[in-house]
């Protein structure tokens, strides 16, 4: 699926998946492959979790990792929803052959 892009100028980062939507901060990247590949892999691991629970895992994850890294990017780019995310948005098929909870393997 394909989630519905809405523009956001207010974002502070340069693109957000909040189901079933994706919030993007600049009009340009409307067009930015990775970026939404990467933002419709944050949607299929939303809808894996059935949406909330992958928020509050999402927070926690986050949590645990600034507990260890005393660092904001660290923590942030060690979340497991993101290490999938990354290491896969530039690849233009991952979406079409990626395997259900696949961010599993990432932990
Ligand atoms: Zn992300």
């Amino acid at each position: 699926m394909r989630a519905k892009l809405i523009y956001c100028s207010w974002l502070n980062v340069n693109g957000m998946a909040l189901f079933p939507f994706i919030l993007i901060k600049r009009r340009q990247d409307f067009f930015n492959e990775q970026l939404l590949r990467h933002e419709e892999i944050h949607i299929q691991q939303q809808l894996e979790l059935l949406i909330l629970p992958f928020y509050i895992l999402y927070f926690i994850h986050y949590m645990v990792n600034l507990f260890i890294y005393f660092n904001h990017d660290k923590a942030y780019r060690n979340i497991v929803f993101e290490k999938e995310a990354y290491q896969n948005d530039k690849d233009s098929m991952y979406l079409s052959n990626r395997k259900a909870w696949s961010f599993i393997k990432f932990f």
